[in-house]
């Protein structure tokens, strides 16, 4: 490589901002950490500031920001501490990064990633979030500004592997016929249908594959993570919506699949580990030594491959129909996802309900031009209330039905 990158890791202290800060570690002579940031997390980001010494550090919690503040200045760090949504903005844009891996989890992530890609960074994309809410206007300033854009998601990322470095946009020109993107088919791909209204949050997140943050964990046992990994492959690879199709492979040894019109399918392997992909794009266009373990095919023995089940799985059905929508139904789709995840992990609604509030939400909150960022915004607080109004409603009538049990017995 020729120059030390100079890297902004936004959402530093989740599953993918440590995985990414445990392979920068491996190459102290490759990259420089900037800015860190985190939502509430002072210990953790705290001991990332001991451990990288970057010049700026963002909370964005002010309280948390404090905190952070006194115990840098304590331990005689040079690190100056920010705080609020403009400061991640501001650390996704200085001049003096080239690098910014946007691993914030939700639409949160939108903004900061968007001004990294205004800014004509190397964008390494992990929230996936921003792409499914925003995707043209994602794309649009990639373009403009001249920025490159580097897949992390495992799926995308074999993809982008698989395709010719001459891809520029247009499948058809490469002889591309389908991209088939693998899935693990999470927790629950052989629970009894009847059993999957009474999982709970511990058994959701309990991936048989992948160890990740607590969202994307639900979102893998739905399936709504494949749904919306469908649309982030629509903006990613500009693919149309038949040639993208869904394959639940449950080792996650093959990360996705690129099929020709000559009959070749064109895969990445590797073992379920996200510093390869990460690694990956922060040494693009050399190779970089990730920290992994190497894929041993002997052990593996047998690969499997089989359709999803659409009656276990609504949540992808619901992605589809929201992608042949377009305008602001993939915002829909994802705002009522974030609010029913958020409630399923607190306990306020069964898993199965996951899929009829995000239902709901797409069949009751109208579907409009999305043309800046300020629709999609607009689009996604629509969306949350709806699903808000949903929960009470659904509340209700629980007390309801609880009431009348209580009195029939
Ligand atoms: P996580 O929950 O482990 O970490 C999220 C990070 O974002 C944390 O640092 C947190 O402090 C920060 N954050 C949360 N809410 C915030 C807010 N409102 N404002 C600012 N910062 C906030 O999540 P994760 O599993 O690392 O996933 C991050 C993103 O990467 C998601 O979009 C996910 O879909 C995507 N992704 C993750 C994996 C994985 O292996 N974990 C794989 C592929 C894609
Ligand atoms: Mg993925």
């Amino acid at each position: 490589m020729r120059k030390v990158q100079h890297v902004t890791v936004l959402g530093a202290t989740g599953s993918v901002g440590l995985n990414t800060l445990d392979v920068i570690s491996r190459h102290p002579d490759k990259f420089e950490v900037v800015a860190l940031t985190a939502n509430r997390n002072v210990d953790s980001l705290f001991g990332l500031c001991v451990k990288f010494r970057p010049t700026y550090a963002v909370m964005l919690d002010a309280g948390g920001a404090e905190r952070l503040r006194r115990r840098v200045t304590e331990a005689a760090l040079a690190t100056e501490v920010l705080c609020g949504a403009g400061a991640l903005e501001e650390v996704a844009t200085l001049p003096q990064v080239d690098t910014v891996m946007a691993a914030i989890v939700g639409i949160a992530g939108l903004r900061p990633a968007l001004a990294a890609a205004r800014a004509g960074k190397k964008i390494l994309l992990a929230n996936k979030e921003s792409l499914v809410t925003a995707g043209a206007i994602f794309i649009d300033a990639v373009k403009r500004s001249g920025g490159v854009l580097l897949p992390i998601d495992s799926e995308h990322n074999a993809i982008f592997q698989a395709l010719p470095r001459r891809f520029t946009g247009d499948l058809g020109a490469v002889g591309v016929r389908r991209i088939l993107l693998t899935a693990s088919g999470g927790p629950f791909r052989t629970t009894p249908l009847e059993d999957l209204e009474q999982v709970t949050p511990q058994q959701a997140c309990a991936h048989p594959n992948w160890i990740m943050g607590r969202k994307i964990s639900v979102d893998s046992a739905t399936m709504m993570n494949k749904g919306l990994e469908v649309i982030e492959a629509r903006w990613l690879f500009n693919a149309g919506e038949p040639c993208i199709k869904v394959v639940i492979h449950p080792e996650s040894v093959i990360h996705s699949l690129v099929e020709y019109i000559d009959g070749s399918m064109i895969a990445q392997l590797g073992n379920p580990d996200m510093r390869t992909p990460i690694a990956y794009a922060l040494g693009y266009p050399e190779r970089i030594d990730a920290g992994t373990d190497f894929l041993d095919l002997a052990r593996v023995r047998a690969l499997h491959f089989e359709e999803p089940d659409h009656r276990r799985f609504p949540c992808l059905d619901l992605a589809y129909q929201a992608l042949r929508a377009g305008g602001s139904a993939p915002t829909s789709l994802n705002a009522a996802n974030e609010v029913a995840v958020a409630s399923f992990l607190e306990g306020r609604l069964r898993f199965s309900d996951i899929a009829r509030l995000i239902e709901s939400v797409l069949g009751r909150v109208a579907c409009t031009t999305i043309t800046t960022i300020e629709d999609v915004l607009a689009a996604d607080r629509k969306s949350r209330l709806c699903a808000e109004e949903w929960l009470r409603k659904a509340g209700s009538d629980a007390t309801v039905e609880a009431k009348m049990s209580y009195a029939g017995r």
